[in-house]
């Protein structure tokens, strides 16, 4: 999904494979990414631009009527099937099909209004009744529209408006009698209820809708940080010499404490699992649900309720507020090539967005300077008045730069010091080009070549047109193409810093059946983004803080006592919890090219036979622990049993398969079934897994989770505090693992009405999950909903009787 498509992918490969040594050699060995561009994207034939169009063709991403009338017919049966969830997802899906100003998109609006209704998502139907009304919903069909209006007015407590819409029903009537006898009747019937409901309510004072959102400005640092505007003074930026940049603590800083609050500089929501690519006419449009249909494409906030951009189907926002803003900053130009992006990947499309959003800082300056690089290498340009500026933005790799006539203290900073979440910040994240190999970068320059050929077929003018004019003096004597160069290889830079320095954006998905009363939760992954204050923290797989996102804010909190001097980490990933050493070393050194030496790896790799570990195999004679590499012996006394390592393995992957299989019985609501399989595996893995197994974890949240849908809340709970072990020896008492946990089993127990339990554990919750997230998190709101919710229900203490 980052990186172009497979097909692409080894085209390109071939092409490589295929090109004279002297020219592989030339490219291999460039010295500036400057270079690397100009020497690889002429290779770029008309042949290839063809393969590439081929396969966006595939991708379905403008708009198509008979889509529109497709989804809205789907969307109707599962109105009928009273499945209204199913029903908006795919009458948003026609509404992004439709024109704007078209019958279709304003029945597509009128329908999903009709399902958030039922819904009870009131506001959103009044806002989804005003957009059928505004793209020309037709006459004939305006009463029951204005009914619904009403009925949610008066929902919502706002009689006076509710009475309005009314009147206007009624005079509607008077001027127009164009219904049936029948059809009138029902009207008047409604008509009498809903004015019944509006004087009921009319005493009542106003009711104001809930502020659901979370606000982002509830989130605050306690004190922000002079040098850095989205972190807090509790740190400090430093540099070291081996390291490169870094935050340390400047005092000791307790667990929980918000340390970096950051909005993305970037972002791009990924388009989730894949929509087909489409091959012929067979195929048909997809009806499946992604997270690009429930999430805005700028702000990533969820939403059901969507308006698409007027120009494609795949582009859709939370509000008109947000699709103007994407528009105007970027989406104006990446509309016409939404298929091309989605070919070349997440990556391509960061690097695109990256250099546009430049547009709207110092973008003089910027293309001065990107020109001056220019214009060193011998390009046509005019050279630039300001070597100091010019020298400022530096596109070629690190560690090879000449001599600077200015040099700011700390790369990314600007000339007073200061680390912001702007261009220049982002500019100066490493690209690590020594590092990738040529194949990489041919691949890259390749793809970003292709983009600019069609940002200048689409004759977008995309880094010059109308934007602050009197910045761009010095954009104005070059042609067009030589300026696409100048951003093709900062775009190239951009792609090839993402390696290192993309930083996933997360949510916590709820998983499972509707029977299901317990949450399961996934962490899934939203969007890909740069964040210029995030990327100065170095890696550890122990780190000594949590990530957690609201949008597309980050924020980092300590999730550890980090005392004053110590170095503010976090992971990328390979955590210590979740991978042997040797298989994350391995990963950092292949993605991030560094080898890691954080205390865990250290440690581990100082004592490297530590025993047989947590995921250790146990003889089933006697029961003790084996140990060993390709033949494990028993380590029990008087015990001679000894087997070979792949025959475990595959009992492992065996019992891991029947595991799966009773999970998709449980969601499939067959408990009974799933509880039986279940117990199976549990006899099976007591036999020769270790106790702390995480697969024997596994099997005791599963069987949690299916006592909780038949309502024995008991032997959940008994089930739920086995898994809760289990992740507590992997993950330690105070990791976010863990808070899930406590979460669940404080659910569990007080559906149970175990007073004191359910309030004990949602005290351990709270506690946990509140280092990590912060107040604002939605299992902390729950769990402070549950807990007055049981205070209430607690006897008062009273005084002796009698
Ligand atoms: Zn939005
Ligand atoms: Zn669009
Ligand atoms: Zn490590
Ligand atoms: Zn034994």
């Amino acid at each position: 999904m980052d990186l172009p498509v497979d097909e692409w992918k080894s085209y390109i490969l071939q092409k490589w494979s295929l090109l004279p040594k002297s020219i592989q050699v030339t490219i291999s060995t460039a010295k500036t990414l400057n270079d690397l561009f100009l020497h690889s994207s002429p290779l770029l034939q008309p042949e290839d631009e063809m393969f590439l169009k081929r396969l966006s063709g595939g991708y379905l991403v403008g708009k198509d009527p008979d889509a529109s009338l497709f989804y809205r017919e789907k969307g109707n049966k599962k109105f009928q099937e009273k499945d209204y969830m199913g029903a908006t997802v795919l009458y948003s899906k026609g509404v992004s099909h439709s024109g704007p100003n078209s019958t279709d998109i304003s029945l597509c609006y009128a329908n999903r209004s009709a399902a958030l209704f039922h819904l009870g998502q009131y506001e959103t139907c009044l806002k989804d009744i005003v957009r059928a009304q505004t793209h020309g919903y037709p006459e004939r069909l305006q009463p029951k529209l204005l009914l619904r209006k009403a009925e949610c007015l008066v929902t919502l407590g706002r009689p006076q408006e509710a009475s309005q819409t009314i009147s206007d029903l009624e005079s509607n009537f008077a001027a127009k009698p164009t219904l049936s006898a029948s059809q009138f009747q029902i009207l008047q019937r409604t008509l009498c209820r809903v004015k019944v409901k509006v004087h009921e309510k009319e005493n009542l004072p106003e009711v104001f809708p809930e502020a659901l959102t979370k606000t982002f400005e509830a989130v605050a640092l306690r004190e922000e940080n002079e040098q850095i505007p989205s972190a807090s003074s509790s740190v400090s930026l430093h540099r070291d010499p081996l390291k490169g940049r870094c935050l340390v603590a400047t005092k000791d800083i307790l667990p929980g404490e918000l340390l970096v609050k950051e909005d993305a500089f970037v972002s791009v929501l990924n388009p989730g699992e894949m929509p087909p690519r489409r091959h012929g006419l067979e195929s048909k449009w997809d009806i499946q649900v992604t997270n690009g249909d429930l999430h805005c494409h700028r702000c990533l906030r969820r939403t059901l309720a969507p308006v698409p951009c007027d120009g494609c189907s795949y582009a859709k926002y939370c509000s008109q507020e947000c699709m103007q803003q994407a528009w105007d900053r970027y989406h104006g130009v990446e509309c016409s090539l939404g298929a091309l992006l989605l070919t070349l990947g997440v990556f391509c499309h960061v690097a695109l967005r990256s250099a546009l959003l430049a547009r709207f800082e110092d973008v003089g300056k910027v293309i001065k300077t990107l020109c001056g690089e220019m214009s060193n290498q011998g390009i046509c340009l005019p050279e630039s008045e300001d070597p100091a500026q010019i020298l400022k933005y530096d596109l070629r790799g690190e560690g090879e730069k000449k001599d600077k006539a200015v040099e700011t203290p700390i790369p990314g900073c600007d000339i007073n010091g200061k680390y912001e979440r702007n261009y220049n910040a982002v500019f100066h994240l490493l690209p690590h080009t020594e590092n990738h190999s040529p194949e990489h970068k041919f691949l890259c320059a390749l793809s970003v070549s292709a983009l600019c050929r069609q940002l200048e077929a689409a004759g977008l003018q995309a880094f010059t047109t109308d934007l602050k004019p009197t910045k761009l003096k010095a954009a104005e004597t070059p042609v067009l193409c030589a300026e696409l160069n100048v951003w093709g290889v900062a775009m190239l830079r951009h792609m090839l810093q993402l390696q290192c320095n993309a930083q996933a954006i997360t949510t916590i998905q709820h998983t499972g059946s509707k029977e299901n009363l317990i949450t399961d939760t996934q962490q899934v992954r939203l969007a890909t983004a740069l964040f210029p204050v995030v990327s100065l923290l170095n890696h550890s797989c122990s780190p000594n803080t949590s990530v957690s996102f609201i949008g597309t804010i980050a924020t980092i909190r300590a999730s550890q006592l980090i005392r004053r001097g110590q170095e503010i980490f976090h992971c990328y990933g390979p955590h210590e919890s979740r991978m042997g050493v040797a298989e994350r070393r391995q990963k950092l050194r292949s993605q991030y090219f560094f080898d890691c030496d954080c205390p865990p790896c250290e440690r581990e790799r100082q004592r490297p036979s530590a025993g047989p570990g947590r995921e250790a195999f146990r003889c089933h004679r006697c029961r003790a622990l084996l140990q060993g590499d390709d033949v494990l012996s028993c380590g029990g006394p008087a015990c001679m049993e000894s087997v070979s390592r792949d025959l475990l393995v595959s009992r492992l992957q065996d019992l891991q398969r029947q595991v799966g299989a009773a999970q998709k019985r449980l969601r499939d609501g067959r408990l009974e079934l799933a509880i039986q399989l279940l117990l199976g595996c549990q006899s099976d893995a007591e036999s020769f897994l270790s106790a702390d197994h995480s697969v024997v974890g596994e099997i005791e949240d599963t069987l949690a989770q299916a006592y909780a849908a038949l309502g024995d809340w008991e032997k959940s709970a008994t089930h739920l505090q086995e898994s809760l072990r289990v992740v507590e020896v992997h993950h330690g008492p105070s990791s976010v693992e863990m808070g899930h946990e406590l979460f669940k089993l404080a659910q569990v127990f007080f559906n149970g009405c175990a007073i004191p339990e359910a309030l004990n554990t949602i005290q351990k919750a709270e506690k946990v999950l509140l280092v990590h997230y912060g107040p604002w998190n939605d299992e902390i709101q729950e769990l402070q909903k549950m807990k007055s919710c049981l205070l209430d229900l607690l006897p008062i203490p009273e005084g002796p009787q009698e």
